[in-house]
């Protein structure tokens, strides 16, 4: 869906808003980044969550389908929504989409984790 922005600050850029709620305030929990050259089957995927970096090669929910790409999954501190903010990059252009999940946490914002396994399924269109 299209993301939704509550105004723009010079110095602080736009608020995002939550796709379920409308609400402000979004934390980041998971950040997930996919490199490769055009149309490679390999790449680089880096993810990051909880003070832990993980490196493969598995491009498996890269939102770009042939170059690379930035997923953000943000958790909402006004509804249990967890969204993901892609950033894809498709020939010359850089597209922004903001999606749905079906993943939830389960404990504080203090110990984030996923209920379920961050697959392409748990990502609703
Ligand atoms: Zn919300």
């Amino acid at each position: 869906m299209q993301p939704i922005f509550n105004g723009y600050d010079k110095n602080y850029g736009a608020a995002l808003l939550c796709p379920s709620c409308g609400g402000y305030y979004l934390h980041h929990e998971r950040v997930e980044i996919f490199e490769r050259s055009e149309d490679a089957d390999t790449g680089l995927h880096v993810a990051v969550t909880q003070g832990k970096v993980t490196t493969d090669n598995n491009l498996a929910g890269n939102p770009s389908g042939r170059r690379h790409g930035l997923s953000v999954y943000l958790s909402c501190e006004d509804c249990p929504a967890v969204s993901v903010l892609h950033i894809s990059q498709h020939k010359g252009f850089t597209n922004v989409n903001l999606l749905e999940t079906e993943l939830s946490l389960t404990s504080s914002r203090n110990g984030f984790s996923f209920q379920n396994t961050v697959t392409d399924d748990a990502i609703k269109g």
